[in-house]
């Protein structure tokens, strides 16, 4: 089970999130809440800084703005990392660690407040699992 409330916010079952800009425009099926909300200390994650959760493929639908998605990827191509064109915030992205998820950014989700969470995880994305067979 997830947060189903953020501070005094209600996380709804359909809800939407946005860039900063509002360009780019994502509707979040979120049936369980918000679930498994975590930072990540990968190359990648502790320059970003934000805090994200975790949704399937199919829960999460661009609305508006595809075309000022952009894609970055980087070391093994896996994690897919969207981000608005315009304004350079970190929408979603297809989880490294389990390609049938989205992570989503939770500071983008309509009048949540990221800073209202309890104490949030953090993930070993330094020491990712995927890694170790390179060994
Ligand atoms: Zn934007």
């Amino acid at each position: 089970m997830g947060f189903t409330t953020i501070g005094a916010a209600p996380v709804h079952a359909k809800h939407k999130a946005s860039c900063h800009c509002g360009a780019v425009e994502l509707r979040l099926d979120l049936p369980d809440g918000v679930v498994d909300p975590r930072r990540c200390n990968c190359s990648y994650c502790r320059r970003r800084g934000t805090i994200v959760a975790s949704v399937p493929l199919s829960g999460l639908h661009v609305v508006k703005g595809a075309e000022h998605l952009k894609l970055y990827t980087f070391n093994t191509q896996t994690a897919k990392h969207y981000f608005c064109s315009i304004c350079g915030i970190h929408t979603h992205h297809q989880r490294r660690s389990n390609p049938a998820l989205y992570g989503y950014n939770l500071a983008c989700l309509d009048g949540i407040d990221p800073f209202d969470l309890p104490d949030v995880p953090t993930s070993d994305g330094v020491h990712h699992p995927a890694d170790r067979h390179a060994e």
